[in-house]
């Protein structure tokens, strides 16, 4: 019955959600910046007369209460926040905001929990129980918005007993989702390094020290770490997308700079790890002359989806979108910061599809031509809604 009815509300509200996230995409707002996309969920909000408060800046917490008594609480997640990139789409509702693009689905995520909420406030009268609505900022830069509003207390009074949150996927087609128990996304460290030598005339080399060969060793024995020391059933990743030398055929460089990423999924290790490549680098460097400044930025830590948390919301979704459009998923080695969430309470992330190959949408995402197919969003909406309700016991 709840089922039906919800499916009902979210054929119903679809024009105006897909509304909302066109309004949203033509008006993208990078992370920390999110004012008016912050200033138009708040209208929202008030329209559906949920009551709210503001957190971490643009963040807002709403709280939808039903009416029949329970004191079960549960959490639901968006995030706000658009990328630097310049849209190439050519679509009506393009980003007018040059430079800026929601390019990670984020609007998508918005206007689906906007809808969710419209739903859950027309059956109030029906279920027992707390949602709290998330709304953050900031998902796409460290700190993280997760992370300010934890600290913020958005997990208490009252402290949800699981965390929802849905990230659109372009991989896999709209009207299925995906799930995976336990561990699921990687901690994200950015590395910067720079390699100070001693640069002069290419013919000269014995008068120099010569910043691009050591990192050219430095490359390869950094690779190492990762193959000798990591536990080959914990999976790592290091890669470096940026090496400056900036000399000339004849000329060799006082320094090189590199820029790169080292993804993991196990705390212990990726502290071990930080601890020796800084190790190996700059032991490197003073072996061949050279001297080295080596930095890690922590990013966000692991994903884990909680096991018994995750099943229950996969047959969930089984039961309300059938079980042929409720895939398994592989672990992936992108960050997410819902991961804060994820090491403060039980929590579940799972994936939308928006692909629609016949209509060309295919684009990953952080990419200039993203885009998703919009029919995902009636899904959307409606599951989360029936999660919610199904979690909260009714
Ligand atoms: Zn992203
Ligand atoms: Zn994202």
């Amino acid at each position: 019955m709840i089922k039906e009815r919800i499916q009902l509300i979210a054929e119903e509200i679809f024009n105006d959600v897909v509304g909302n996230r066109r309004h949203l995409h033509a008006n993208p707002e990078l992370s920390f910046h999110e004012v008016a996309t912050s200033a138009f969920v708040a209208a929202k909000l008030d329209e559906l007369g949920i009551p709210y408060v503001r957190m971490a800046d643009n963040g807002l917490v709403g709280l939808i209460v039903g009416n029949k008594p329970s004191n079960q609480v549960v959490a639901l997640r968006a995030d706000m926040d658009a990328l630097p990139i310049t849209e190439i789409n050519d679509v009506p509702y393009k980003s007018q905001n040059v430079g800026v693009m929601h390019a990670c689905g984020h609007d998508a995520h918005t206007s689906s929990l906007l809808g969710t909420a419209t739903i859950l406030s027309r059956i109030k009268n029906d279920f027992g129980g707390t949602v709290k609505l998330i709304f953050q900022p900031a998902e796409e830069k460290l700190p993280g918005g997760a992370n300010l509003m934890i600290q913020q207390g958005v997990l208490e009074n009252p402290k949800p007993q699981a965390v929802i949150g849905q990230h659109v996927m372009p991989f896999i087609d709209a009207g299925k989702v995906g799930f995976r128990a336990g561990k699921y996304m990687a901690s994200t460290d950015e590395i910067y390094v720079k390699v100070i030598g001693k640069g002069g005339h290419g013919a000269q080399p014995q008068q120099n020290i010569d910043p691009v060969i050591i990192t050219a060793h430095m490359l390869t024995a950094l690779q190492q770490v990762i193959s000798r020391f990591a536990d080959p059933k914990n999976p790592s990743v290091l890669s470096f997308g940026k090496v400056i030398a900036n000399g000339a055929t004849n000329v060799i460089p006082n320094e090189v700079y590199l820029e790169g990423t080292f993804r993991t999924m196990d705390e212990t290790w990726r502290a071990e790890a930080h601890i020796r490549m800084k190790k190996l680098a700059e032991g490197l460097c003073e072996s061949m002359g050279a001297k080295c400044e080596f930095n890690i930025m922590k990013g966000y830590p692991y994903l884990i989806n909680e096991e018994k948390l995750t099943a229950n919301v996969k047959g969930f979704a089984v039961d309300y979108l059938g079980k042929e459009n409720v895939l398994d998923l592989d672990i992936w080695m992108a960050g997410e910061d819902f991961a804060y969430f994820s090491h403060a309470a039980d929590s579940c992330f799972y994936r939308l599809g928006t692909r629609n190959e016949s209509r060309g949408i295919t684009s990953s995402v952080h990419t200039p031509t993203f885009d998703i197919e919009e029919t995902a969003l009636l899904g959307g909406t409606g599951l989360m809604a029936y999660i919610a309700l199904k979690q909260l016991g009714n």
